[in-house]
């Protein structure tokens, strides 16, 4: 059902909503409460700073309000608690001051400090919660307020949408879960805590069954029917890695081995590959396609961004260029003609090598004859996209690339039944990427630094993290940060931005511009955090570092240290925060994920863009470990059992209808 079907969701709305896939009530309903706030007014005032504490009094005086820098404000009143007054102030919800009048009851949410007799609050409720209450959180986008999304909650749960519940009715009655859609109440308005256990519970399960269920479908199907056995001059493929300007790595020779094996083999292939940021997977793949298109068949690779398709298709076309191959890119943001010819290509059998992103699971996709599928960073697709792609081919080989730094139980247990190989050393010459963890207050120390780097006729990538201007006051917005370092600089060399919210055409242009060298300092957000591949770039710099996973840090650091150049990684942050100086210690994307597991959980594994197989919005690998195994077992036994044929699960994953979001 749509999202207008709400009352009061505007198309702005509707908009942002769109952006992080939610486009139905359905999905708007998963869109959880990342936690919660229980409410019961107190009667005492505690005299300790550190208790956040909920008071309910009557306001005294008007509200001031003082502007103290932009986007910077405090409001300021006097309150009685019982007959205590106090002075309150808030910062940030100057919008508030015509709800709070004189002599209207509030609660106020904060800490009390005793010395100044002042409660800085940091929320206000404008009508006074009086008895005890459970408010669920969410996650806030620009403009919307969370009581914005509590009451679009209320509407949505009320319309008649169609729930589906992915765990098999067998075990709804073996585990006696409670039915969905009471436990999506439970999970929005819940009356205790016991309720949004029990819902929680329900969901967690049902998000890895029908994760491992689809892992092994997946599995199943494509190991079940008998590949293509193929002939092909293993010569050719040896001559091809000898004109290579470097030579390969043990591991990746033997990744390419397992590879032919399996061309040429009539088992059909199903194999992952996995390596660390920049261990040099794409190559490996590449010969691959190479030796799929010397037996007679088409090869295509999906990549998750078009700034990384595109790459991939330049460094495939110099790569291939003295082999008469024809390689062609297909994405998205392609004018209407162009996608046209290059289809009528694909289909008629010109194209032996195709590189694209998403756009390629469109119907009028269709290959002459597709028989190697390779999906780069596949933890970034749901399991239809991949399926979906292969079913494009008749019994075509699959190969994953995947940088996931996953802690190695988890992997096992997830992707143990499938035949894996592993690049665990990077190329020779490598240096290890020496990585500080700065304040801001020691930017000018870095920033001699990057012009220590650029003398030396290197580049440097610089990430913000927001695209737009933050309503929070720290965050280093992309713009700000552009001044900033024209200030510092001036136009003593080339600097450029790069967003998500640029057209393609322009992101491809100054991804140009930076690739041949002419532009010197690159900053961008986190779209350059997947696969892109500048060897003469040797710093990265993050700021509010603090903000990101160490995944994605790990994955945002590997876009420098691409050949035999000493390169760096300064972490801006002003909080002291540990888990940052894991990364100072190693360059070990596996034992960083342990760690970071360690620390916090499962935390943002999967990158910023939380799409993609492992984007559970509740289950946590290593918090569910347990669940995750049950979940397993039964989902095995289930896919034993074939009762899966009768039911949705089997149209789901035949892809009639939309499953994963
Ligand atoms: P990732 O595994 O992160 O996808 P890439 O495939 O992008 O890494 O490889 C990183 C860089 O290393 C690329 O520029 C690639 O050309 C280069 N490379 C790959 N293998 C080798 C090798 N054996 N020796 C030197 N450079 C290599
Ligand atoms: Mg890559």
């Amino acid at each position: 059902m749509e999202l207008s079907k709400i009352n009061g969701f505007g198309e702005s709305t509707r908009k942002l909503f769109s952006e992080i896939g939610i486009e139905t009530v359905e999905q708007f309903l998963e869109y959880y409460p990342y936690r919660y706030e229980f409410l019961s007014p107190s009667p005492i005032l505690q005299h300790d700073e550190k208790v956040i504490q909920v008071i309910n009094v009557v306001i005294e005086s008007d509200a001031q309000v003082s502007y103290i820098r932009r986007n910077f404000n405090r409001l300021r009143f006097h309150a009685k608690f019982q007959n205590q007054l106090l002075k309150v102030s808030i910062f940030n919800r100057a919008f508030l001051k015509p709800n709070l009048k004189v002599g209207k009851e509030i609660t106020l949410i904060g800490k009390y400090q005793e010395k100044t007799n002042q409660f800085i609050a940091n929320d206000i409720k404008v009508n006074a919660i009086l008895i005890p209450k459970i408010i669920p959180i969410y996650h806030l986008m620009k403009g919307i307020k969370n009581a914005n999304i509590e009451k679009w909650m209320k509407t949505a749960i009320t319309l008649p949408i169609t729930i589906y519940d992915r765990i098999p009715l067998a075990f709804q009655e073996l585990y006696q879960f409670i039915p969905k859609l009471e436990a999506l109440k439970f999970l929005h308005f819940p009356k205790n805590a016991e309720e949004i256990k029990s819902a929680k519970l329900r969901f967690i399960y049902e998000e890895l069954f029908e994760f491992m269920f689809q892992v092994l479908f997946l599995k199943e199907t494509e190991t079940s029917s008998n590949g293509l056995k193929r002939k092909f001059n293993k010569q050719l493929v040896y001559d091809f890695i000898d004109s290579l300007p470097f030579s390969l790595t043990h591991d990746q020779l033997e990744a390419i081995q397992d590879g032919l094996q399996d061309l040429e083999s009539d088992k059909r292939m199903n194999r992952l590959l996995l390596g660390d940021v920049g261990s040099g997977k794409t190559i490996v793949a590449s010969i691959l396609m190479y030796a799929n298109v010397l037996s007679g068949y088409q090869s295509v690779m999906m990549a998750p961004t078009e700034i990384l398709a595109t790459q991939h298709y330049l460094s495939l076309l110099k790569l291939f260029d003295h082999f008469s191959l024809h390689v062609e890119l297909f994405v998205g943001s392609m004018k209407q003609s162009e996608k046209k010819k290059v289809l009528e290509k694909i289909e008629t059998g010109q194209v032996d090598i195709v590189i694209g992103t998403h756009a390629l699971l469109n119907d009028h996709v269709n290959f002459f004859n597709l028989g190697f599928v390779v999906t780069d960073e596949q933890h970034r697709f749901g399991v239809n996209q991949r399926k979906n792609l292969q079913n494009k081919g008749y019994r075509s080989d699959v190969l994953y690339l995947s940088a996931t730094p996953i802690p190695r139980t988890y992997a096992l247990t997830i992707y143990g039944d499938m035949d894996t190989s592993v690049i665990k050393t990077k190329p020779k010459g490598r240096k290890e990427i020496i990585t500080q963890v700065k304040k801001e207050s020691e930017l000018k120390e870095v920033l001699k630094h990057v012009y220590e780097e650029i003398k030396n006729g290197h580049q440097i990538y610089v990430v913000a993290p927001l695209i737009e201007e933050g309503e929070m006051d720290e965050l280093k917005d992309i713009n700000l940060l552009k001044e900033k370092f024209t200030l510092a600089f001036r136009d003593k060399f080339k600097m450029d931005i790069l967003h998500g919210k640029m057209k393609s055409k322009e992101k491809e242009n100054v991804m140009k511009s930076f690739e041949i060298g002419e532009t010197k300092l690159l900053i961008s957000t986190t779209v350059i955090e997947v696969g892109v591949d500048v060897k003469n770039a040797t710093m990265m710099i993050i700021f509010n570092a603090e903000r990101f996973g160490l995944a994605t840090l790990h994955q945002l650091r590997g876009r420098v240290g691409r050949n035999d150049l000493q390169s760096y990684c300064y972490l801006i942050s002003n909080q002291d925060i540990e888990r940052l100086h894991v990364l100072e210690e190693s360059n070990d994307g596996f034992y960083i994920s342990e760690k970071d597991f360690e620390l916090r959980g499962q935390g943002d594994l999967f990158g910023v863009q939380q799409s993609g197989d492992m984007s559970f919005h509740l289950a946590d690998l290593k918090r569910d470990y347990k669940i995750l195994l049950q979940a397993k077992k039964d989902a095995s036994s289930y896919l034993k059992s074939k009762d899966y044929l009768n039911s949705d699960y089997y149209l789901a994953l035949t892809s009639k209808i939309n499953f994963t979001n």
